[in-house]
Order: C-alpha cells, then structure tokens, then sequence
C-alpha cells in the first residue's frame, strides 16, 4: 500500500469540505452555489444553497424544513456520479432517514465521508454501510471511552413502566423533531405501544413525512385540541424547548422523559428537570466509532466535530495518522 498524502482535489477549511474541480461543498455551513449534503439536520443541510445533491429522503426533509429553493439533484444510494474529475456516490449512514455517507474517488484515492452516523439498528432508516476507502472523515459526537449507548429497547421499556404504575399521568418524551421523534415513536411500537402517540405541533410534518416515505409509525396524532383528562396514561412527544414552556403545563402531571444520548450525562438531565431520562442516540459510541474505524482500516481518518482528542489518539495508538478537522458551525443537534 502506498501511503496517500492531502489529495489536492479536496480541501479542507474552515467551512467544510471542498472539491475545487467540481466547485462542490460538502454540507457547507455558508449557502453555496452547489451543496453535497449527508442527512436533513440543520447543522448540515443549511438553507440557501444554489444547487444541492443529496438522497432523495434528504431532499423530501430539506424540501420540508427549508421550503422550495434549491435546485434539489437525487442521488439514490449507490448511484455514481462524476463532478470535476472526482467520481461520487452515496451510501447510507444509519442516522436518520435519507442519511448518506459521501463516497470521493479520484486517481485511485477514496475518501468516505460519513457525516453523523451510527451502527446500532433503527428501523426508521437504512442501515450503516461499511465502505473501504483511505481516508475516513467521521464523526465524534460521542468521541469518549465513557460513551457507551445502552440499549435503546430497554431504555423506553423503562419509561413505559413508569407510566404503567402511574396510569393517571402522561408519558411526555423529548425528542427531537428529526430522526429522533420518529425512532422513539417506532421503539415505542416495538414494545407493543399500540395505542395513539401524541405529537406537539413542531413534530408534526416530519412525522407525516416519514409515514408518506414507508416508515409505519402507525396512530400519530396532534397533542394540540386534546383534553388533559384524555391524555391521562397517553404518550406525548415533544421538542426538547417545548418541555419546560407553557406548551407542557396543560398535560396531566406530565412523567417528564428525554430521548438524548446526552442523557448519559447525569447534570444535563438534571438540568431539564428529566424525571426519566433515556440514553437513546443517533449517534456512533466509543464502541462503534473505533470498531468502524477497525473495520474500514483507513489509511488516514479526518475527525469533523465532536470529541475528537481521544479519537486522534487512540488512532495514533493504532497505527492511523488522524487528524482533527475543526469545522465550524456544527452543533449537536441537541444530541
Ligand atoms: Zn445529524
Ligand atoms: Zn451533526
């Protein structure tokens, strides 16, 4: 194998990721005449692009958010595409619904892109492909030794115990609108909620939109026009914002639960007030950040955001020069 250097058909600056010859960003953080974009959520997929490329999920979700604008180019996973000399494709990411990884070939060097992603099963999207390549650009979200998801089934069956011994509450769970609400709602499902789920106002178009795109959540229906009596042994989902505001005083003693991998953090939910808190993540843990890393054996792997210290070092530790990319103007998406 020979060792590969800084491709120079793609940069890297402060903004994102860069392919002069295509004069294409890679979820760039200002508007750009073109835009390849990994998933819908607003720390990547940025209004005001010209032209923007991206799964057809991740359109539908920007189409939603943003409305129209961009020219919006699908490309379904697999499909390759050449821009400037630089042969391009999409793979999915496992995070939520539409979420890509970005595959870059040129002259015989393959960058992956993995944009937020994780490994563990989530029926509301495509499951992670693991894609060789030399230089792996991934995430840190979670980027610590200490960052070890639980299993996702047992933390809702916490939550629904809860409420079983306390018929005359509601269930109110904060999760957010993209990727999130959705995956709590299909959990829930898993575990024989069979019953309506309540959604605050916020949550409700994206909710529609992946039922319209085959994701069965099955009975959702607004929160908003309900009697509190009604809701009495319910489930309600709601933005994060809207649990400590006005929007959540009308619920009937409300069990007060968050869906965070952040909830892993005793103080965040304590500072919310999260009377339930469950580690449910979107993002890769430890575990799943270093066996992908294991896995693809990269060359090189580039770290975008997120913890990214120890991440570097347990790659230097095994023999892969890494470095940390510092972008800007990626949040945590609250996760
Ligand atoms: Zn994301
Ligand atoms: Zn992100």
């Amino acid at each position: 194998m020979v060792p590969i250097d800084m491709p120079d058909w793609l940069q890297v600056t402060p903004g994102g990721l860069y392919l002069p010859t295509a004069d294409a960003w890679i979820d760039p953080a200002r508007p750009a005449a073109r835009a390849l974009v990994t998933h819908g959520h607003a720390d990547h997929a940025r209004p005001g692009h010209g032209e923007v490329w991206a799964t057809p999920e991740t359109l539908a979700i920007m189409a939603v958010r943003h409305g129209p604008g961009a020219t919006g180019r699908a490309l379904p996973p697999g499909a390759d595409i050449r821009m400037g000399g630089v042969r391009i494709s999409l793979h999915p990411a496992g995070h939520v619904l539409g979420s890509a990884q970005i595959r870059l070939e040129r002259d015989g060097t393959v960058v992956v892109v993995s944009g937020d992603y994780k490994r563990r099963p989530d029926p509301t999207c495509a499951p992670f492909e693991p894609v060789s390549c030399d230089i792996f650009v991934t995430e840190a979200t979670f980027g610590l030794p200490v960052f070890h998801h639980p299993q996702a089934e047992a933390e809702i069956a916490r939550a629904l115990a809860r409420l079983g011994t306390n018929p005359d509450r509601c269930l109110l769970i904060g999760a957010y609108a993209l990727g999130k609400a959705q995956r709590v709602a299909m959990l829930l499902r898993a575990a024989g909620h069979a019953g309506p789920i309540y959604c605050h106002g916020a949550l409700m178009r994206l909710m529609a939109l992946y039922a319209e795109q085959g994701v069965a959540l099955g009975d959702i229906r607004p929160a908003a026009g309900v009697p509190a009596a009604e809701l009495r042994g319910q489930v309600v989902l709601a933005p994060p914002s809207a649990l400590a505001d006005r929007w959540s005083r009308r619920l009937p003693d409300p069990i007060l639960a968050m869906a965070s991998g952040w909830m892993r953090v005793r103080a965040r939910a304590r500072q919310r007030q999260v009377e339930v808190p469950l580690v449910i993540s979107d993002h890769a843990d430890w575990d799943e950040l270093t066996s992908t890393i294991r896995e693809l054996r990269p060359q090189q792997v580039w770290v975008t955001h997120g913890r990214d210290d120890a991440l570097v070092h347990w790659c230097g530790l095994n023999q892969i020069r890494a470095r940390a990319l510092h972008l800007a103007g990626r949040d945590e998406e609250g996760e």
